[in-house]
């Protein structure tokens, strides 16, 4: 098939053609949640840009294979060997086994995914499942001379790299993102770059999870398991590999350190680096405690998928500043855009069950004849037959979304085609499709359905319903039921209903 797509890739520092190693196919692979804590709206930034590249590969026509790993061992506070445990100290401070904590937040960041209409992977693996695979790495390593063992614990040897900062020309200083001041010096290392690969020395006395190795009891250091995992289920030749910009240095640096001595080969061709979300001071982290949520978003009333179009309108590539202000103006174009496509839904006489129908067997079409190169005029003519759908501005139309979000995933210029697409003079169906499309891509809810918007409550009726239901509350517990009803036939009569819910009693307009 013709390869559409333009990457970014942080190895090489430039921007090239996207070419995978089997035609037609990609082999993803994204690292993890550290599972102690909630996700914050920064980790999240970088899984829905990850999720917007997967989609955009399987809109440009490939088949897709992701995995991920969820993290729930190994991690120290510090990404490299240093301070505590993570999973240990959110086990700590919940009163809670590791366990527990780790379904429980691996639970609440697929509930996130969900809400933010982040696809969940093909394959997600949790370290702790994969003990012997990890150990198996490490014995090749230490066969093969790249890995020694000292103060009980197995190390990788850096010094026997040619070159160990792959990622070119940063500064180690630039590269130490979020590394704590209170470093200690670990003496069994032989160069300071080389890192565990293996503890059975824990530095934890109460260190809860440990597995019988060959060096004795012990626990996986947190690069290895993204090597392995991936390796498991994708092979030996890995197209795009991603994570935060964060993740660069040590974690990626360190993945690619072992992955290659253990193939003895080149292993990831494109490494995708989502940039940071800030706050006012700086990256934000769950380790800096007070973190924001998707929960803390919905509790002031923002709808997530204002938070995935905030995301969505800035480029990857570029760090991102949060503020309350910004997501308002986000909602009032949300809004507006909504009501755009609603109106010609009503126009076109589709509701959204209707619309994916007839939006889907066209996409069929037009991904089939991407992926197998066949004629896309005679594919979208035969699939649009019988409909008011214009099958060349079909095809216009998804040639420049492509070549948009395509072009490094420009997820901001994708929107522009879809305003494009708005003010366009095709017809309303036509529209709707195309639209219907890019939200694959984009997953913004653009064509769902959504309840008539309630009426609004004439303030002063909601006062005397609620005065009304105080009163009948206070009959009640006096037990003169005589009145309690004949505040229930008062309300009745002016066109309210009431309930008794165990919540309390609610009302309705009838
Ligand atoms: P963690 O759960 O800490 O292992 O991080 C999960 C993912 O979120 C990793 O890919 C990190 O690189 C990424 N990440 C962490 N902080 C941020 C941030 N402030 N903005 C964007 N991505 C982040
Ligand atoms: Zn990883």
């Amino acid at each position: 098939m013709e390869n559409k797509i333009q990457l970014f890739n942080t190895l090489t520092r430039k921007t090239e053609k996207f070419i995978p190693n089997e035609d037609g196919k990609v082999a993803m692979y994204t690292c993890g949640p550290t599972v102690y804590h909630f996700a914050h709206i920064g980790n999240l930034r970088s899984y829905i840009m990850e999720d917007v590249l997967e989609k955009t590969l399987r809109y440009a026509g490939y088949d897709v294979k992701r995995v991920m790993n969820i993290t729930d061992v190994g991690h120290l506070s510090s990404d490299a060997d240093t301070g505590e445990d993570k999973m240990l100290k959110g086990a700590k401070r919940e009163h809670k086994t590791v366990m527990e904590i780790a379904k429980f937040y691996t639970d609440a960041f697929k509930t996130d995914c969900e809400k933010l209409n982040i696809k969940w992977p093909d394959v997600v693996e949790p370290a702790t499942n994969c003990i012997s695979e990890f150990i198996h790495m490490i014995e090749v390593l230490l066969e093969k001379g790249y890995a020694y063992k000292a103060g009980e614990n197995i190390y990788f040897d850096t010094s026997k790299l040619k070159e160990y900062y792959v990622f070119g020309n940063q500064s180690e200083e630039e590269l130490l993102v979020g590394v704590r001041d209170d470093v200690e010096e670990d003496t069994n290392k032989r160069n300071k770059n080389d890192f565990v690969l293996w503890f059975t020395k824990s530095k934890f006395e109460d260190q809860a999870l440990k597995w019988d190795s060959p060096w004795g009891v012990g626990y996986p250091g947190w690069h290895i398991e993204c090597s392995c995992i991936s390796m498991k289920h994708l092979g030996e030749y890995m197209d795009i590999h991603c994570g935060g910009i964060d993740n660069m240095f040590p974690h990626h640096t360190n993945e690619i350190a072992q992955s290659e001595s253990y193939l003895g080969h080149k292993w990831v061709n494109y490494w995708f680096h989502v940039h940071h979300l800030n706050d006012r001071n700086g990256k934000m982290s769950k380790s800096k405690g007070d973190i924001l949520t998707v929960s803390t978003l919905e509790g002031k009333g923002i709808d997530p998928m204002i938070y995935r179009l905030f995301c969505l309108q800035s480029h990857y590539r570029k760090p991102l500043e949060f503020s309350y202000d910004v997501l308002d103006n986000v909602k009032n174009g949300y809004d507006k855009l909504i009501k755009k496509i609603d109106s010609l839904k009503t126009e076109a006489g589709l509701d959204h069950k209707a619309l994916s129908e007839l939006s889907l067997k066209i996409e069929k079409a037009r991904k089939t004849a991407e992926r197998y190169s066949k004629d896309m005029n005679e594919s979208i003519a035969k699939a649009v037959k019988g409909t008011e759908v214009d099958a060349t501005a079909y095809i216009d139309f998804s040639d420049k979304f492509l070549a948009a979000v395509g072009n490094d995933i420009n997820t901001s210029s994708g929107i522009t085609v879809v305003y494009d697409v708005l003010g366009s003079n095709l017809n309303a169906v036509t529209k709707l499709v195309l639209i219907d499309a890019f939200d694959q891509v984009l997953s913004l809810n653009l064509t769902v359905d959504r309840p008539e918007p309630k009426a609004a409550v004439d303030p002063e009726l909601e006062a005397f319903v609620l005065s009304k239901i105080e009163e009948r509350k206070e009959a009640k517990k006096n037990k003169d039921f005589a009145k309690a009803d004949a505040i229930r036939e008062e309300l009745l009569n002016k066109g309210v209903a009431i309930k008794d819910t165990r919540e309390g009693t609610v009302w309705e307009l009838v």
